[in-house]
């Protein structure tokens, strides 16, 4: 965060926000700077990716769905809009730490011994890092003293668009995103892999929830994609993962996706149009075509 931080400064803080007499490492200026930088962040990426998520990923015959609420989309909006700011405090604290230099995070390849080993060994531990982390903190929210306080909001949506990617509570948004801000305080790891690492954990996130419920055949008992974790949002008690179905197998939660075995969401929706489409003559029939025309993928 402070390659971001002194980026914003030297381009926008410094010349055109703060006296020239406040200096870059006074502790005050970087909470305030580090607020504003992580609010614009954080809804610049949900917005983006979510958005073309939405229009170029998402089936949009899965809001035919008789469990799509009535005006989910905004909703679901209105929700992360209003929770991000409140994420953003606890956050901001960490990362308040660590541009003070109380994490791991390195700048060169030299700096490490094993340079661009310990690179890609690095991120693959991210992975498997946070994966268990989040899928022990997000059982955990699940049990029945915390759940209705904290996760149930982002149980709402049973068939989730990408919008409610971030459609948290704050505390529960924060605590499943903590295990992302522990990793470098314990681990060394690059500040621009750091970076690259944020914003895919963000596009992520937004995937699983976008209803595409393809998986490449030989990745399908190992990936937690969308097909998983829209089952989680129907069933509750299964797939509480992130990337992988690892820690869903160790804990015995795993489920293979209702999508999978063709008893989908979207096969749902896709018998309930035939069904309407056949319970019609002439016209109807014709009307129920044009709206199930878009079942083109594989559940
Ligand atoms: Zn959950
Ligand atoms: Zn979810």
């Amino acid at each position: 965060m402070d390659l971001v931080l002194s980026a914003a400064d030297y381009y926008f803080f410094t010349p055109y926000v703060y006296p020239a007499t406040w200096p870059e490492d006074d502790i005050f200026r970087q909470t305030i700077s580090l607020l504003i930088v992580t609010n614009f962040g954080a809804y610049n990426l949900y917005f983006f990716f979510a958005t073309l998520n939405y229009y170029f990923v998402y089936d949009h015959s899965l809001m035919k769905h008789p469990q799509f609420l009535k005006n989910q989309v905004y909703r679901e909006i209105m929700h992360s809009v209003q929770s991000m700011p409140w994420i953003s405090i606890p956050t901001v604290l960490l990362f308040l730490l660590e541009v003070r230099g109380y994490s791991k995070l390195y700048d060169g390849i030299g700096e490490f011994p094993s340079g661009w080993i310990h690179l890609i060994v690095s991120v693959l531990s991210f992975l498997f890092f946070t994966d268990m982390m989040i899928y022990w903190i997000h059982r955990g929210l699940h049990h029945r003293l915390l759940y209705k306080h904290l996760h149930k909001p982002h149980h709402i949506w049973k068939i989730p668009t990408p919008f409610a990617s971030h459609a948290f509570h704050p505390m529960d948004g924060f605590l499943q995103s903590l295990p992302y801000h522990i990793y470098p305080f314990v681990f060394p790891l690059h500040k621009v892999v750091y970076l690259g690492l944020y914003i895919f954990v963000n596009v992520w996130t937004i995937s699983i929830h976008d209803g595409d419920f393809r998986v490449p055949e030989i990745l399908k008992p190992i990936i937690n994609g969308s097909a998983h974790h829209t089952d989680h949002h129907m069933f509750f008690d299964y797939n509480y993962g992130q990337y992988f179905t690892l820690w869903d197998r160790i804990g015995g939660s795993f489920k293979n996706p209702s999508s999978f075995e063709g008893t989908g969401p979207l096969t749902y929706v896709k018998k309930m149009t035939e069904e309407e489409c056949n319970s019609r003559a002439g016209n109807g029939c014709k009307n129920g075509k044009s709206f199930s025309g878009d079942f083109t993928k594989t559940e």
